[in-house]
C-alpha cells in the first residue's frame, strides 16, 4: 500500500503519517455544543472526519476515535464574555440546560447514524469530566502559566513564546493594533480556564474548584479528555477550519503547558460549508438541519454523497441544485450497482489506484472519479459490484443495503417542496397553497408540523 499523506495545519504541508504507538491511531474531534441541532454545515465536518477515520481503517490501523460532547462553558463570545450557550438555549427553550444538553445529544447522534457515519468508541461529556479539568487546571496553575482576576482563573498567553503557532499569530501586530477593553486580563489572547459563578445570579451548571464556584473554559474539557483517553500526545487532533485561531491554539497552549506537548502530531481542519457564500452559523438561529432536507424527501445519504464530491480542504457551497444532482446521482449509482451480478472479486489494479487517491490527504473526490472509470471499464460485471463494495467501505452509502423504495418522492416533487419551504419563509401563504395543491396532483400529502414540513404519499 501507498503511504498515507496528511495536510498537518502546524506544519502547513503534507506530512506522511506514521501512527505514534504500535496498536492504535488516536484521533481526537471536537465535538458539538448542545445548545441547540447540529446544522448541515457541522455535519459537513464530522463527514470529513469520518472520512478520514475510514481512510485509516482501509489502510489496516485501529483507530481509538473520541469524540467530545460539549455541554458547559463555550460562551456566547470567543473573547471569554457573554452567557455560557447552554443557559441561553436554556432561556430560548424554557428547558433546563441539563434537557438540553441531553436532548440535542441524541438529535446529534441521530444525524451522525443517518449519514452513516462510525460510531467514535468514546464519547465523553465536558460535565462527566469536571474533576479531570480541575487537575488539569491545578498542573498548568503549579507551572506558573495562569492568573487570578475577579471573574475567573486565565492563561497567560505571555508565558509561551510560540502561542498561536498553529494559526501563525502576529502577536506583536495584535496587541499594537487593538484598542479593545480587555479587563482585567493582561494580554488580549488569554483565555479562561475556570470562571466564577456570578455574584448576582444562579447557574444552572456550577461546581466547587480550588479556586472557587464556577465552570470550566471550553478550551480546557479538550485538553482534559484527550488527555484521559488517548494520553497528553497523540495522532490526530480534528475540528473545523474557525478551531484553528483560538479553540485549537488554546488546547496547545495548555497541553504546552502541563504536559510540554502540542497535543497531537497532525492537526486537521475541515473546511467550511457556505450557503450563498456565506457562513452557515448556529447561533444565528436560522439554519438547515439534517431534519430539513429529509422532511424535503431528501435522502440524508445524497447529503453524504454531495459531500464527498468535495475536497475536506476547500470550501462548499451549498446550494439545492447541487442537493438535487447529488440526489440523482446516487440513485443513479445505486440502480447501476443492483443491476450488477454477485460473485465478483475485488479488482487489484482499480483498488490500488483508489485507495492511492484516498491515501494522497483524503481526496475523495479523485477516488470518486477512479470509480466512475471503473464502471466504464471492461472490468466484467461481477468484478464491478465486488470493487464497488470495496469502494463503499470509504463512501459509505451502504450500497449493498439500498432497496428501490416504492412511492419515491420524484425530483419534480422535491423540488416543488422547495418552493413551498421558500414561499412559507417568505410568508406567501397563498403560494404555499397553490404548491401543495400541485404537490397532491403529483400524489403527495404535505403535512406542517411543529417539526416541519412532512410528506407523505396520498392513501
Ligand atoms: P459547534 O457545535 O459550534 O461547537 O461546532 C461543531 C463543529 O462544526 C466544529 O468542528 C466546527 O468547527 C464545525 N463547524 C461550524 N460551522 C461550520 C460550517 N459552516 N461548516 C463546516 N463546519 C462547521
Ligand atoms: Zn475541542
Amino acid at each position: 500500500m501507498t503511504d498515507i499523506l496528511l495536510y498537518d495545519n502546524w506544519e502547513r504541508q503534507l506530512r506522511v503519517f506514521s501512527p505514534i504507538r504500535k496498536d492504535w491511531v488516536g484521533l481526537y474531534c471536537c465535538g458539538p455544543t448542545v445548545y441547540d441541532y447540529a446544522h448541515i454545515g457541522n455535519l459537513r465536518t464530522y463527514l470529513f472526519e469520518d472520512l478520514l477515520r475510514r481512510t485509516l481503517e482501509l489502510n489496516g490501523h485501529h483507530v481509538r476515535h473520541v469524540v467530545n460532547i460539549t455541554d458547559v462553558g463555550h460562551l456566547v463570545s470567543d473573547a471569554d464574555e457573554g452567557e455560557d450557550k447552554m443557559e441561553a438555549g436554556s432561556r430560548r427553550t424554557g428547558e433546563s440546560a441539563w434537557d438540553i444538553a441531553e436532548k440535542y445529544t441524541l438529535a446529534f447522534k441521530q444525524d451522525l447514524h443517518s449519514l452513516n457515519m462510525l460510531e467514535p468508541q468514546i464519547w465523553c461529556k465536558a460535565t462527566d469530566h469536571i474533576a479531570e479539568q480541575i487537575s488539569f487546571i491545578a498542573c498548568i496553575e503549579q507551572k506558573g502559566f495562569c492568573y487570578i482576576t475577579s471573574d475567573g482563573v486565565y492563561f497567560d498567553t505571555s508565558k509561551q513564546d510560540d502561542y498561536g503557532y498553529l494559526s501563525r499569530l502576529n502577536r506583536e501586530g495584535l496587541e499594537a493594533g487593538k484598542r479593545v477593553d480587555i479587563g482585567e486580563k493582561r494580554n488580549s489572547t488569554d483565555f479562561a480556564l475556570w470562571k466564577f459563578s456570578p455574584a448576582n445570579s444562579q447557574r444552572q451548571m456550577e461546581w466547587d474548584s480550588p479556586w472557587g464556584r464556577g465552570f470550566p473554559g471550553w478550551h480546557i474539557e479538550c485538553s482534559a479528555m484527550s488527555a484521559k483517553y488517548l494520553e497528553p500526545w497523540f495522532d490526530i487532533h480534528c475540528g473545523g477550519e474557525d478551531h484553528i485561531a483560538i479553540h485549537h491554539s488554546n488546547e496547545i497552549a495548555q497541553n504546552q503547558a502541563c504536559h510540554g506537548t502540542r497535543l497531537a502530531n497532525f492537526w486537521m481542519h475541515g473546511y467550511f460549508l457556505q450557503i450563498d457564500a456565506g457562513k452557515m452559523s448556529k447561533s444565528s438561529g436560522d439554519f438547515l438541519r439534517l431534519q430539513s432536507l429529509i422532511d424535503l424527501g431528501i435522502d440524508p445519504l445524497a447529503y453524504r454523497w454531495l459531500c464527498l464530491s468535495a475536497h475536506y480542504r476547500s470550501q462548499l457551497n451549498f446550494n439545492w441544485d447541487a442537493l438535487r444532482a447529488s440526489q440523482t446521482g446516487l440513485n443513479r449509482l445505486r440502480e447501476t450497482y443492483l443491476a450488477l451480478p454477485d460473485g465478483g472479486s475485488v479488482n487489484q489494479s482499480y483498488a490500488d489506484r483508489f485507495i492511492a487517491e484516498v491515501n494522497q490527504d483524503v481526496n475523495v473526490p479523485k477516488a470518486i472519479a477512479v470509480m466512475w472509470e471503473m464502471l466504464k471499464s471492461p472490468v466484467i460485471d461481477a468484478d464491478k459490484k465486488a470493487t464497488l463494495d470495496y469502494f463503499d467501505q470509504i463512501f459509505g452509502l451502504h450500497l449493498k443495503q439500498w432497496k428501490p423504495k416504492q412511492n419515491a418522492i420524484s425530483e419534480e416533487v422535491t423540488h416543488l417542496l422547495e418552493q413551498r419551504k421558500l414561499s412559507r419563509m417568505n410568508k406567501n401563504w397563498a403560494e404555499s397553497d397553490r404548491l401543495r395543491d400541485e404537490i397532491k396532483g403529483l400524489g403527495f400529502e404535505v403535512e406542517d408540523t411543529a417539526d416541519g414540513m412532512k410528506v407523505k404519499p396520498v392513501d
